[in-house]
């Protein structure tokens, strides 16, 4: 760790998000992950009375309604970790959700920027680092870490405990690159 406390495990699991190639570079393998970041911003809840999600497909933007506010969301910006936050491309859905919805209260928001784990073939990474069985890595879930997160993880919890797993791991194994 940080401040040099050491902790021994049997299994070590190697979900860092985005930054998780750089991790299992350590252990010598290289994976093809780039992130696809993503741009939104959240309005005060009354900047306009919106009471279901709104998807501008042709945009490539939503405005979801939140119990925090009226978020304004989307893009994909192949950036990398290192790069500073574009927020131009935040500005630039709010003029257009501005041109969409006539009225709208556009004062007040705050900005957001966040990763993707994508790999090319748009599918996660879980499995076993070839380095050591001991190491299994779970990330690269892309635009859908949320939602896939409880499945990856009774997966990694299946691989680890030696029982079958519920689904198939083989399309997700870490050496398909
Ligand atoms: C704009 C946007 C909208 C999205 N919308 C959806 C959606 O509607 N539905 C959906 O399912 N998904 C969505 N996603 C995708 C989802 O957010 C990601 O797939 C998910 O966050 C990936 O989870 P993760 O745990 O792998 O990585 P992360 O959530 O990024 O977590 C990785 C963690 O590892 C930590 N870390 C990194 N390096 C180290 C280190 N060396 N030591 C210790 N810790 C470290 C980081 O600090 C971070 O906390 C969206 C993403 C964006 C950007």
């Amino acid at each position: 760790m940080e401040d040099g406390r050491i902790h021994r495990a049997d299994h070590v699991v190697l979900a860092a998000g985005a930054w998780s190639h750089r991790l299992a570079a350590t252990l010598g393998e290289r994976l093809p992950l780039e992130t696809e970041r993503g741009y939104n911003t959240t309005l005060p809840a009354d900047a306009f009375d919106v009471r279901l999600q709104l998807v501008f497909v042709d945009h490539g933007f939503v405005v979801t309604p939140l119990s925090t506010g009226l978020r304004i969301g989307g893009a994909v910006e192949l950036g990398g970790v290192d790069r500073p936050p574009n927020y131009a491309r935040s500005k630039a859905m709010l003029e257009k959700t501005r041109r969409f919805l006539p009225g709208l209260k556009a004062a007040g928001g705050v900005e957001w920027m966040g990763y993707r784990p994508s790999l090319p073939d748009s599918l996660p990474v879980i499995g076993r680092a070839k380095a050591s069985p001991r190491v299994l890595y779970a990330f690269g879930h892309g635009h859908l870490g949320l939602t896939q997160a409880a499945a990856t993880g009774r997966l990694i919890r299946d691989l680890v405990s030696g029982e079958a797993a519920a689904i198939d791991p083989a399309p997700y194994r870490p050496d398909r690159f």
